[in-house]
């Protein structure tokens, strides 16, 4: 078992994943350059050192959860230069396909092991310890680094070699908003059909129309008690952390030369809806953008 951890980035995210290893027994050394993020990770026992160069050079797993690509792989290279050889990297950040195969190529330079781990399951899942984890590079990376993951969340799933995870994660996101576009869009359309929410919700919910974006988590209120619909549309997952996603699913898309009209279509939904102000609303607020005639 690996015995000393580094975890750099503990905000939203990252706080709660370290206090889950933390509890799990391993000493995690933790930087984060937000002060108050440092001062939570230190509450849940945490040691939290003054720089990434610090937490690393002893650990013989690294973990990081940073908001883009260009903070993983500046990051990553402070790191790589003051790591052990053998030391295993995981970035369980949300990044672009190629700034994840580019971090792989910094860890092999510097004889290290990686994986490329995003998330699903929000902050509610951090805390609880239930993400799920996709996760990308080679089979022995993935050996060592199972038992670390499984600390952190209730379903690993090998997805294939480097950057493998970081492409489950935008396909998986890319249905998540192009889902939740559709089913908005049947409320506004069966309010205007004089239809009741719960009428539509216990057809849908149960027929061929059943999603995620429906059963777990419904855009009006009532249904589904417990959806940010009954909350005032507060995240959960906000728009703008949707519309990150829908941008890089498009850029992968454009890059591998896909056709993804649908989730061309969802990104410019939830730009608009974002650029009105609401990134920080649920991202299932943007029933309320679909209701307004345009
Ligand atoms: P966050 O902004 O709360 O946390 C990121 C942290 O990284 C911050 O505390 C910031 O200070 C720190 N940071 C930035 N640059 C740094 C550096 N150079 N050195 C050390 N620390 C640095 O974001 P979050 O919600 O925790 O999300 C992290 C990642 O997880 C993102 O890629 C996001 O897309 C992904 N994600 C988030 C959610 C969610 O529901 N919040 C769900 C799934 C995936």
């Amino acid at each position: 078992m690996a015995s000393n951890l580094a975890f750099i980035g503990l905000g939203n995210m990252g706080g709660p994943m370290a206090a889950n290893l933390v509890k799990a027994g391993y000493g995690v050394k933790g930087f984060d350059l937000s002060p108050e993020s440092c001062e939570a990770a230190t509450a849940n026992g945490v040691t939290v050192v003054a720089g990434a160069v610090d937490a690393v050079k002893d650990a013989d797993v690294v973990v990081t959860m940073l908001p883009a690509g260009k903070h993983v792989i500046s990051v990553w290279k402070e790191i790589t230069a003051a790591v052990q050889p053998g030391t295993l990297l995981i970035d369980c950040s949300t990044i672009d396909v190629d700034s994840a195969r580019q971090a792989h190529v910094l860890a092999k330079e510097a004889s290290c092991l990686s994986l490329d781990a995003p998330v699903s399951g929000g902050t509610g899942g951090a805390a609880a310890g239930t993400l799920t984890f996709m996760v990308g590079g080679a089979a022995e990376a993935f050996a060592r680094g199972e038992a670390v993951l499984q600390k952190m969340g209730k379903k690993i799933v090998h997805c294939g070699d480097a950057g493998a995870g970081q492409a489950a994660k935008i396909c998986n996101n890319m249905i998540l908003g192009i889902t939740m576009a559709g089913v908005c869009e049947a409320f506004v359309l069966g309010e205007k059909l004089g239809l009741s929410h719960q009428a539509l919700f216990d057809v849908a919910s149960t027929s061929s129309g059943q999603c995620w974006s429906i059963n777990t988590y419904c855009p009006v209120p009532g249904p589904v008690p417990t959806s940010p619909a009954n909350n005032g549309y507060k995240p959960g997952f906000a728009a703008a952390l949707m519309l990150k996603d829908l941008k890089l699913s498009q850029e992968a898309a454009g890059a591998a030369g896909a056709t993804t009209e649908m989730g061309a279509h969802a990104a410019d939904l939830y730009e608009r809806f974002s650029a009105l102000g609401h990134g920080g609303d649920d991202f299932s607020g943007l029933i309320n953008f679909l209701r307004e005639k345009r």
